[in-house]
């Protein structure tokens, strides 16, 4: 464990200088109309809101959602309001059921709470096994969907979230991540948020929208669920976010064509990454409609993949336990990956 835990902040250290295909960033920044509003509302910071920034932010995400603006709250990116969803609806009593492998940070603060955390493998296809969550633990406080799942990039089909939402227990909340949703070809589980009252809907720019470092994300979900997640501090970080963050936002949300054309070169050359992979006879877990993917190694760990990588300038992602054969490997730009191809060749051939 020790081991692993040592391996888990090498990775999460990012090298710089390096190729940096290890923490599913966008391999690139905002998009430009984002970059111009924040460097725009640079000389205004001054001003805690300059121009009711937070209401336009919430009318444009209603209306490229379609949903409700009184369930729309905006955050400092996405893991703040999933460890407050984790610390809201989870306790000693009411634990917290999960894919395996999946996003850990809910593990980690479902610990942290001493919740009892259940984590249930994934369908032979890479669903969240929906049925065999419920049963897993049947009166959990909280279910977690991550949909594209991090780190498989597979998707769980709405109709299986629907099913989870309608057969958990009433007072149970189900949590549901899309943080890369951009990217997958695939229908949200957003209208759930937009009509239930127990469910939430996770989203991050720091993904497609390339803001990882400037911090925003969104819950959909009921104010009465907003309240419980903020009883301590009264909102408060929701309602003093950074305006370069809020600026960008408004300004990427509705480009709906560049949107399209981002995830369009993603999964090309995430593609063109995978048939070389294939041609050099490693496994992947197959179906992956985010910007990252699993690979199996043949006779080395991971760990032994990652710095035999870093030795030739490229950073690539790390294992989870349940695969402990496989790395993660972040879709970067094209030039990227074509360095992760020949940095691969070579390791091979060494
Ligand atoms: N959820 C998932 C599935 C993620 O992979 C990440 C980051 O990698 C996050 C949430 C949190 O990201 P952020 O706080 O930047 O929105």
């Amino acid at each position: 464990a020790q081991h692993e835990a040592a391996f888990a902040q090498q990775a999460a250290k990012a090298v710089v200088g390096a190729v940096r295909i290890g923490a599913n960033e966008c391999w690139t920044g905002p998009l430009p109309a984002g970059a111009e509003a924040a460097r725009a509302i640079v000389d205004q910071g001054n001003r805690y809101e300059p121009d009711n920034d937070h209401a336009k932010l919430y009318a444009a995400v209603a209306a490229v959602e379609g949903v409700p603006v009184e369930r729309i709250t905006a955050w400092p990116g996405s893991s703040d309001p999933l460890n407050r969803t984790t610390v809201a609806f989870a306790s000693p009593k009411r634990g917290i059921v999960t894919g395996n492998p999946t996003y850990e940070t809910i593990w980690r603060t479902g610990a942290w709470l001493g919740a009892k955390v259940t984590r249930v493998p994934l369908t032979a296809d890479y669903r969240h096994d929906v049925k065999a969550m419920l049963a897993a633990d049947p009166d959990a406080g909280l279910y977690y969907i991550c949909s594209p799942n991090n780190p498989t990039g597979t998707i769980t089909p709405v109709e299986d979230i629907k099913w989870l939402a309608e057969n958990k227990p009433k007072d149970a909340i189900l949590l549901i991540d899309e943080a890369y949703i951009h990217f997958a070809a695939t229908p949200s589980a957003i209208s759930l948020a937009a009509r239930r009252d127990d469910v939430i809907v996770l989203r991050t720019f720091s993904k497609l929208f390339g803001m990882a470092g400037m911090r925003l994300g969104l819950t959909i979900g009921a104010p009465e669920l907003l309240a419980r997640m903020t009883r301590y501090d009264g909102k408060q970080v929701t309602e003093n976010l950074p305006m370069t963050a809020v600026a960008c936002g408004i300004a990427s949300l509705t480009l709906a064509d560049q949107i399209k054309a981002r995830r369009a070169q993603m999964i090309a050359v995430r593609e063109e990454t995978l048939t070389h992979i294939a041609k050099r006879g490693l496994k992947i877990v197959p179906g992956s409609q985010a910007n990252m993917f699993m690979v199996e190694w043949k006779d080395k760990s991971p760990k032994e993949m990652m710095e035999a990588f870093l030795a030739q300038n490229v950073q690539i992602g790390r294992s989870w336990e349940v695969y402990p054969t496989m790395s993660r490997i972040s879709v970067g730009s094209a030039e990227d990956m074509q360095k992760f191809r020949l940095a691969l060749d070579k390791i091979l051939m060494a």
